[in-house]
């Protein structure tokens, strides 16, 4: 799993444009939204806006007031859901420098994805600067808190108007901003699970490795039968029954011999959040295994003891100790330890400028 490697080089940066948001937020008024923010509920005030046509390339890059985007309703995304997307957060240090963390990997997944949904390929130094010309505007909306942070959503959408199926001659890719607090309030309490046994999220040489806006719609159904279960999230396995992820974050399972071990897959996402925790292990000294890991292998080992720690992790909740497993005929609680936490407070650590950066995973986007 090699995640990060540098960028292409040689590329000259787009232009943007810049059109000012006439009804900026005022100091006070953006103060009171940054008290407490809701994930994904207030955004910033502009957006980037950057246009690809077939013949035209990469062009019309702008940078935007934040607001509705005019959509032919032919749009081939309205029918077909040629779209793909990324999730990564700029943090505020103490100095009042604003970073973020691995661009370059999600850019590059931003660039399997659109491979995979035939969509174009963003050169990832554009994807770079596409947050950093975000930040020049809307820098002051980066909260300070504790465990805050903004959360890019970069995205990009097929927008041409053709009912025709075929991968789109006109594309769009937009970020959008929110300011977000600790997903979990009042510390990472453990989630509980519903083990999905009648659908799943991905299949065999299907997109369940490409970040899309489908394999979400696939998991609303279950994850809804796991509300009406009384649990917090679904796990999906696939057609062997082994572990796969959950609907949004993927899994890691730790052995009593030190050991992490994390289900590897064709049609799972390869998670950033996952690839650096398992990064900050190995520096530890434990030793790291991506392989397949049935169901019947994870509550075996739970019931032996051989297993000591399950956790799930990604860039909204960074890390969620898993508490119960539940299924159709079984609630199997979850041993609780130390190492899923104390891998979180090293990562969100680094990530706020706490602790030193050895891994140059820290990219500054403000100045
Ligand atoms: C985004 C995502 C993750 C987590 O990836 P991170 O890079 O760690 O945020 C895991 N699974 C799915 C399905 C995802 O969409």
């Amino acid at each position: 799993m090699s995640l990060t490697s540098a960028p292409e080089s040689g590329l000259a940066p787009l232009e943007f444009a810049v059109s000012r948001n006439l009804h900026t937020k005022s100091d006070a008024e953006r103060a009171e939204l940054l008290v407490d923010p809701q994930f994904g509920t207030t955004f910033t005030d502009h957006m980037i806006d950057v246009c690809w046509s077939v013949g035209g390339g990469w062009h019309r890059p702008r940078v935007q007031p934040y607001g509705p985007l005019a959509l032919d309703p032919a749009a081939a995304v309205l029918h077909y859901g040629q779209e793909i997307f990324e999730g990564i957060k700029a943090y505020r240090h103490a100095d009042g420098s604003i970073w973020t963390f691995r661009p370059d990997a999600n850019g590059r997944r931003l660039q399997r994805s659109a491979r995979r949904l035939a969509l174009p390929e963003l050169p990832v130094e554009y994807f770079i600067q596409s947050l950093r010309e975000l930040i020049a505007v809307d820098g002051a909306w980066v909260p300070s808190g504790a465990d805050q942070s903004l959360y890019f959503r970069p995205f990009m959408f097929a927008k041409e108007a053709f009912l025709g199926v075929r991968p789109a001659n006109k594309v769009g890719y937009y970020v959008i901003a929110s300011p977000v607090g600790a997903y979990f309030k009042g510390g990472a309490k453990p989630v509980s699970i519903w083990l999905s046994e009648q659908y799943a999220r991905a299949g065999k040489g299907g997109t369940g490795a490409a970040k899309t806006g489908g394999n979400y719609a696939a998991s609303l159904l279950p994850q809804a039968e796991a509300y009406e279960q009384g649990c917090d999230q679904v796990v999906f396995l696939d057609q062997d029954r082994n572990v796969e992820e959950l609907g949004g974050m993927n899994i890691v399972f730790v052995y009593k011999d030190g050991t992490l071990v994390t289900p590897q897959s064709p049609s799972i996402l390869e998670g950033i959040t996952r690839d650096s925790i398992l990064q900050l292990a190995v520096d530890r000294g434990h030793k790291v295994e991506g392989r397949s890991v049935s169901i019947d292998e994870w509550r075996e080992g739970v019931a032996s003891g051989d297993i000591v720690e399950v956790f799930a992790c990604g860039t909204a909740a960074v890390v969620a100790p898993i508490g119960v497993l539940k299924g159709t005929d079984f609630i199997d609680e979850q041993p609780l330890g130390e190492l899923a936490l104390s891998l979180r407070e090293e990562l969100t650590d680094i990530q706020y400028g706490r602790r030193e950066d050895t891994h140059g995973w820290l990219v500054r986007l403000d100045g």
